[in-house]
């Protein structure tokens, strides 16, 4: 069974003790599994305080991140590509503390629209960090999870298919692709196989709508969406996100642009997604035993 999650700017903007007290405590009340955390800078976050108020609501955290263009470590430009390494040994360490089980995000490449594409050595250069952060992360048994995302986020990883190629580069069976269905309606040619493509380096979900409001109110093809995760048996987390500028504030607004208002109440969003996924999980699951059912009379 799919452990189900909620980020965290669905109840928040920031991660004050208030802030994370009220998040996780609504998470938990909620019945999922995982609260993600923004953590671009994992050295703002309470750790201890954050760990002690999983632990009382049962609940566990796992954190995300995009770098930026002075932590770029696809840049080839060896000062960036140290301060990226950097931030993601903090942010491992972080998650390790916090007893998190994954790190995801965009964490090849900066997290902007870039005007280039990306270069053989740029490529190189993550895939050696990949590789040494990959094992790092290992020791805490953390996943890494490298979110495909759209063309106006990163220059690296636009498909599933970009995304196993990265996997198989880098050759740890804890670097795996992270897919969101927000990202993948804007780039994926089919979503279902897109799914199916990225089979077993699967290790992350985001569930998100196409305006990345409430699920089932825009254009997602949410069927074959979970018709592919069933497809491939996938077994790892799920996680609704979902963005409005009640609660989203800079930089990321500025960055994802985040410019209306999607909803106003984080509680009643959150209670429809949750619905919304168990019930398409279950769809998938029945409409794979299908053929078993439909058997001619011997
Ligand atoms: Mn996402």
């Amino acid at each position: 069974m799919n452990k189900l999650g909620l980020h965290a700017n669905v109840w928040v903007r920031d991660w004050g003790r208030d802030d994370c007290v009220l998040a996780v405590n609504k998470t938990a009340e909620l019945g999922f599994d995982i609260i993600e955390i923004s953590a671009p800078d994992p050295k703002a976050l309470d750790i201890a305080f954050t760990a002690r108020q999983l632990d009382k609501a049962g609940i566990r955290a796992n954190l995300s991140l995009g770098l930026d263009a002075e932590s770029d470590i696809s840049s080839g430009d060896p000062a960036r590509v140290r301060a990226g390494e950097a931030r993601l040994r903090d942010v491992i360490a972080a998650a390790g503390d916090l007893g998190a089980s994954h790190v995801c995000g965009i964490l090849y490449s900066a997290f902007q629209k870039y005007a280039e594409p990306p270069t053989a050595a740029g490529i190189a250069g993550a895939v050696e960090v990949l590789s040494r952060v990959g094992e790092e992360a290992a020791r805490h048994g953390i996943t890494l999870g490298l979110e495909v995302v759209n063309r106006y986020e990163t220059n690296v990883l636009n498909t599933a298919v970009q995304g196993v190629e990265l996997c198989r580069m880098i050759g740890l069976p804890n670097v795996r692709i992270h897919l969101d269905s927000y990202h993948m309606n804007i780039e994926e040619a089919d979503m279902e196989l897109a799914i199916v493509d990225a089979g077993e380096h699967l290790g992350y979900f985001h569930i998100g709508e196409s305006n990345r409001g409430y699920l089932g109110a825009g254009s997602v093809d949410f069927p074959r969406i979970f018709n592919g995760l069933a497809r491939i048996d996938y077994s790892g987390p799920i996680v609704f996100e979902s963005f409005s500028s009640t609660v989203v504030g800079q930089p990321l607004c500025g960055i994802l642009g985040i410019w209306r208002n999607l909803w106003d109440d984080g509680e009643d969003l959150a209670r429809h997604a949750k619905t919304f996924m168990l019930a398409h999980l279950q769809a998938a699951r029945e409409g794979k035993a299908e053929p078993r059912r439909s058997a001619l009379p011997a």
